[in-house]
């Protein structure tokens, strides 16, 4: 099918470079080409380019654009979206005055999850996360990245990888998978936790690698949860397996998240919440992408990551939803733009290439998507009739989008 998109105000090409992370004054640049054309082969991007110049162009049909925008479509690089059960519970005991980590002594928080979920069948899990992942492509989403657990036993996170594989499987985008077996201490293990340290390495890695049911690789490393030590001990076992690391650090504390995740090449360290100037001079000068996650620091009222200075100071910085039933139960990236801009401090053209390209990187998938770029894949938002970029965050929590193109499809479902 050949597609021709004409009259778009203005096309946001995002960036030309396919390599590496948009750091420091690069991640504020966008391309941007008004009075544009788009034109689409086989679900991918064929070329672009501004006024009339489309004229040779032969295509099945052509989308008239009057006034609005093309923006790459999102890319969320950090979501649980199978989880068995929402927890608005413990959400208005926070109101009463619980802290997060009193949720979680009380047996809340991950664990609540898990015993929810290891009572729930394979496809009960799969039909509330296809759900979730058709209303975040509605919302613009072009790819995800998906994490086990919330199962914390052998049989349960093998079935919430399987049931990931099955994702990847039904729905139209590029997903990976996260084992994320070391996500907290199933009560059982409460005061040993070298016997679930050993089950993961012993049990869970060896069968998950044996299936190829995870992509990579990702360890809670924080206060309360894992260590750094036990947390390497985890990515070196995966690393053997073939698993690259990306890992929750610096949510809770400063305790040696940043420092693991470097340490093992990482492709990303993700929250960043409570980190200093060591951190942030850590992930300026290395490869491992800085994720943060402002809808989390949102809904829980915890500080957000200093996303400023990490771009400053020179970090790749990229932004995903963390889309999860306790701390973060949402996944619409356009809020997370707003939030990014008017919390962080970003500008708008930061925060559509740390959505966007940046968000791709944490992926590796900045080959195939993240940017307007002839042979990506043809995935994109097209937005209502809008003045300028910056109404995009500036009208946040209000869906600026008019249809979103995923493999130049219009998504429908
Ligand atoms: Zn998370």
């Amino acid at each position: 099918m050949r597609k021709l998109f004409i009259n778009i105000k203005t096309l946001v090409v995002g960036t030309n470079n396919r390599l590496a992370p948009l750091r420091g004054h690069d991640l504020g640049q966008l391309t941007l080409i008004s009075n544009a054309w788009l034109y689409c082969e086989n679900g991918l991007i064929h070329s672009y380019g501004s006024d009339n110049t489309f004229k040779t162009i032969n295509a099945d049909a052509t989308i008239d654009c009057n006034g609005q925008f093309i923006f790459p479509a999102f890319i969320d690089s950090h979501t649980h979206i199978v989880f068995a059960a929402t927890r608005e519970g413990e959400f208005v005991d926070r109101i009463h005055g619980l802290s997060y980590e009193e949720i979680a002594s009380r047996g809340g928080g991950i664990l609540n999850s898990a015993k929810r979920l290891q009572k729930c069948t394979e496809n009960q899990l799969f039909d509330d996360a296809y759900e979730r992942a058709l209303q975040q492509i509605r919302q613009g989403t072009g790819a995800l990245e998906i994490k086990s657990g919330y199962g914390l036993t052998v049989v349960d996170e093998m079935k919430m990888l399987r049931v990931i594989a099955r994702l990847k499987e039904a729905l139209p985008i590029p997903i990976k998978s996260t084992f994320l077996g070391a996500h907290a201490f199933p009560v059982e293990f409460n005061q040993n936790h070298e016997g679930y340290i050993q089950c993961i390495l012993n049990e869970m890695l060896p069968n998950i690698a044996a299936e190829k049911l995870a992509d990579y690789i990702d360890v809670f490393c924080d206060k309360g949860f894992f260590s750094p030590l036990e947390t390497s001990r985890i990515l070196d076992t995966g690393a053997k397996l073939g698993l690259k690391p990306k890992i929750h650090g610096n949510e809770l504390g400063i305790t040696g998240g940043v420092q693991v995740a470097v340490e093992h090449k990482a492709i990303s360290v993700d929250h960043l919440e409570e980190v200093g100037e060591e951190e942030i001079a850590l992930l300026a000068k290395s490869s491992t992408i800085a994720t943060v996650l402002p809808g989390t620091s949102f809904f829980l009222g915890i500080p957000y990551a200093p996303a400023r200075r990490l771009v400053d100071a020179g970090a790749a910085l990229a932004i995903a939803s963390d889309f999860n039933p306790g701390s973060s139960p949402n996944g619409r990236m356009s809020f997370l733009v707003s939030l990014a801009c008017i919390k962080m401090k970003l500008t708008p053209e930061e925060a559509i290439n740390a959505t966007t390209f940046n968000a791709a990187c944490a992926l590796e998938l900045q080959h195939e998507t993240g940017a307007i770029y002839p042979g990506n894949k043809a995935n994109f938002i097209l937005s209502k009739p809008i003045s300028s970029l910056a109404v995009i965050p500036y009208r946040f929590g209000e869906d600026m989008i008019e249809s979103v193109y995923i493999n130049g499809n219009r998504f429908d479902a």
